[in-house]
């Protein structure tokens, strides 16, 4: 292909006057980009081919990951950095005047899901590749991401993002691959050689059409394939009203839902997660077969992970191909889909536990209801057995019961292993959530603490740092993140302590000269940078944040003199669209930006900045920059989190509860290297269950929150046209549900503690070496190596 600059910038002049028909110099920069683009994937092919080659081939056991989001981001600098020529794309573009980051902005993140959830699974299949493992990922390709966020006024406003307006250069349309998926129609039975058979009949068809992304390994030559599933009208059949046809056929795929976190009573999510799944069987049974010829021994050479509930009618599905289109035995399918199938939980939040009514689901897919009632019956046999005359607890844990059909009991009734994505998470689950379930499979229940890839998170997203690291212990890290250890030989080198604040002051640095650009505002690279960017969430508690800031405010109004480090505060956080609470804290963030930004007395000290349109490329630029990490959800409801690891690994300190995998974060750093305060999910927990929480004595008792609540409703805030009374009355009338005011001292108290800290320059760097030696443990890289030996058992 190319191995040196001057064959590559050769190349890539030909190949641009091919594709484009013009010369170097009338190019733009969206030119270059694709031309760019376009090499690299044609670089990549050859191991791709080969990749598919062997594992067509192989007998080793296969692992195929389902999910209904994949959170890819950008993906040039990615493969540039895995294929190992990101140095020499780099200079030959600039021997050619390019300036590789103007190109880089020029791609849309591919933006398929909305936040730690569909992250996890993009830094799965980055580590599955980079680890040689046979993964391969199967997705929806939604013509629409995740909204894209503008704020006017303080406002949030969504647009449909366009992520394939001028193409995607990393996919390939497969449409030889394309799969037929019915829906609606209604079942009929036959007798065949004495055999009861079934049939769904007047079916509406679709089409599902795959595009292919090469996922490629870091320094190695598998490449990985994620597919994701388009939806297209099928063949024409008479009678039909074409135009509503190919509208609703196209609906299919056309968006992805802005919410993870609670159900969507919607035919259309459906649709698409029977689409998913459906399409994503047929391909792997077609290369099952391929290699093996008959389907009985499929569990042992195949696993299929469902991430979340969402693909859980993978289930289903399996046993329907298995009963009715291969002459399965019912309990001989059975045998076979129950040790196929692993399933992830991603929560402990009830409302987030997906249940979809009987009279919306049986028309929709009829054959999957039949087959999931089926199996509905003949696990109330079971438990009927195991707890004779325990209605309660049977009905307590029936796949369909009250007119619904519960998705994780399907999950857990047919997969061999459940697993929680954080230690505190998966007790949780253990002893509350599931616990009927955990009593009845104590050993499905299983614990991987989520990662994150260190190759983009702090690689790729951070050269500084990543260079400094490696002139102190060598490259080998790279490999082995756990060596980041070695770091501690260095906390007491001053020279080194210094060099990383220098990194650290060079990341803020450009941060502040993009918040400049963006929103105006000037920040002061030398003030604390204090971070929390993440979904708008009740649980995730950003009014506590900013409740603290106001709290700040008024305190500099009292005591001019008040002796503080100043802070920047920095947030970025979309709110579902539907979520009208999370909308109003949007709003309510921008009003106290607007009280403390410009205000004389504050006179600098306190700055608050919200980037709009919070998405990985943007995380990218914002994490290097961090101080301090805020992570600071309700104890137990969060179930692991993710961007603590990415603000950990660049060397930022957490300020957070003891939730999800902070606990694990402080586990690893000691609790010198970390500022937790605040309630524990056993205290929250018991006052859930037997009450004596009342956030009406925290509003009376304690004046710094009185002031600021009643400022929230008096008119006080600048844009007087806009009140907080649901905020107010969250906190007062509904007994504050997320124990903000509960938290609130102790979180004032974490932040004088870590702002006196900060004035320790020493001590301060010291914290943030060990932050980052200490990170190693959440590469997504040790997660995956786990999941592959304990749940997939694959090499
Ligand atoms: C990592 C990441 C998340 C998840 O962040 P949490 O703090 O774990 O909720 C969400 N969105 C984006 C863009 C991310 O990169």
């Amino acid at each position: 292909m190319f191995s040196d600059k001057n064959e590559f910038k050769q190349g890539f002049l030909q190949k641009l006057e091919r594709m484009y028909g013009k010369t170097f110099p009338e190019s733009t920069v969206q030119d270059q980009y694709f031309t760019l683009g376009q090499m690299i994937r044609e670089y990549i092919s050859t191991n791709w081919i080969q990749t598919n080659e062997q594992y067509r081939f192989s007998d080793s056991k296969q692992v195929y990951y389902l999910s209904i989001e994949f959170l890819l981001g950008r993906l040039l600098r990615q493969n540039l950095m895995n294929l190992g020529i990101y140095d020499v794309v780099q200079e030959g573009l600039n021997d050619l005047g390019i300036d590789f980051p103007e190109i880089e902005e020029v791609e849309h993140d591919a933006g398929l899901g909305n936040g730690g959830l569909g992250r996890l699974a993009a830094c799965f299949l980055d580590s599955l590749a980079s680890l040689n493992l046979p993964g391969h990922g199967y997705g929806i390709r939604y013509k629409h991401g995740l909204f894209e966020q503008k704020i006017v006024n303080g406002f949030q406003m969504e647009l449909p993002e366009q992520w394939l307006r001028h193409g995607h250069v990393w996919e390939v349309k497969k449409p030889d691959l394309a799969v037929e998926i019915p829906f609606w129609g209604k079942v009929e039975s036959y007798m065949e050689e004495g055999k009861m058979k079934f049939r769904h009949i007047h079916a509406e068809v679709v089409s599902a059409v795959p595009y292919d992304m090469p996922i490629v390994g870091y320094k190695t030559s598998t490449v990985n394939t994620l597919r994701m599933w388009s939806a297209e009208p099928a063949a024409y059949k008479a009678g039909r009203d074409l135009m509503k046809y190919k509208r609703e056929t196209e609906a299919i795929t056309e968006f992805l839902y802005p919410d993870d976190t609670h159900d969507e009573g919607k035919i259309l999510r459906l649709k698409q997660q029977y689409f998913l799944v459906s399409a994503s069987l047929r391909s792997i049974i077609g290369s099952y077969l391929y290699r093996f010829g008959d389907l009985h021994e499929l569990h042992k050479h195949v696993a299929i992970h469902i991430n979340d509930t969402h693909p859980v009618l993978a289930i289903p599905e399996l046993m329907r191909i298995l009963v009715d289109e291969y002459e399965f035995e019912w309990e001989q399918a059975w045998t076979v889909t129950k040790n196929t199938f692993a399933y992830t939980n991603h929560t402990t939040l009830s409302e987030a536990l997906e249940k979809w009514p009987i009279r919306i689901f049986q028309p929709l897919l009829p054959r999957i209801y039949m087959i999931i009632d089926e199996l509905n019956e003949r696990f109330c046999k079971e438990l009927w057995n195991e707890y004779p005359g325990d209605w309660k607890r049977i009905e307590e844990m029936a796949i369909i019961s009250h007119g619904q059909v519960k998705m994780a009991h399907l999950a857990i009734v047919g997969s061999y292993s459940v697993n929680g994505v954080a230690k505190i998470h998966t007790e949780i689950l253990k002893q509350r959530e599931m616990n009927l379930f955990y009593q009845y499979y104590p050993t499905k229940f299983n614990s991987k603490t989520n990662g994150i890839t260190h190759r983009r998170w702090l690689l790729n997203a951070n050269p500084a740092l990543t260079e400094l690291i490696t002139s102190a212990i060598g490259k080998e890290w790279v490999h082995t993140p756990s060596n980041l250890q070695q770091l501690t030989k260095f906390s007491d080198d001053a020279a080194f302590l210094e060099k990383l604040y220098e990194v650290k002051q060079k990341n803020k640095q450009r941060l502040a000269d993009r918040i400049f650009k963006q929103n105006g505002i000037k920040v002061d690279p030398h003030s604390i940078f204090d971070i929390q960017v993440k979904r708008l969430h009740a649980y995730k508690r950003q009014l506590l944040n900013v409740l603290h800031i106001l709290y700040l405010y008024n305190r500099c109004q009292e005591d001019p003199n008040y002796d503080f480090p100043p802070r920047t505060f920095i947030f970025g956080a979309k709110a579902s669209p539907g979520y009208f609470y999370a909308k109003k804290i949007i709003k309510l963030l921008h009003t106290i930006a607007d009280l403390v930004n410009n205000d004389p007395i504050v006179n600098g000290r306190i700055k608050l900045v919200f980037l709009e349109n919070y998405r990985v490329s943007l995380a990218e630029e914002i994490i290097p920059a961090a101080d301090i990490s805020e992570q600071i959800s309700t104890a137990s409801k969060e179930a692991s989190g993710t961007g603590n690891m990415k603000f950990m690994m660049n060397g930022a300190v957490t300020l957070g509860t003891l939730d999800g995998a902070n606990i694990e974060i402080l586990e690893q750093v000691g609790p010198e290297n970390i500022f937790i305060f605040g309630l524990n999910a056993q205290e929250v927990m018991k006052y859930q269950q037997n009450g004596g929480y009342y956030s009406m004595e925290y509003f009376h008792h304690d004046t710094r929150i009185k002031k600021a609540l009643t400022q929230l409703i008096d008119g006080t805030l600048p844009g007087a046209d806009d009140h907080f009374e649901t905020i107010y009355d969250s906190l007062l009338a509904e007994n504050d549900q997320f124990f903000v005011l509960r938290d609130f001292d102790s979180y004032v108290r974490i932040h004088e503690a870590a702002g006196n800290a900060y004035k320790r320059r020493d001590d301060w760097n010291q914290m943030c070496l060990n932050n980052i030696a200490y990170s190693g443990y959440f590469s997504s890289d040790r997660t995956i190596t786990e999941y592959a030996e304990d749940i997939w058992k694959i090499k």
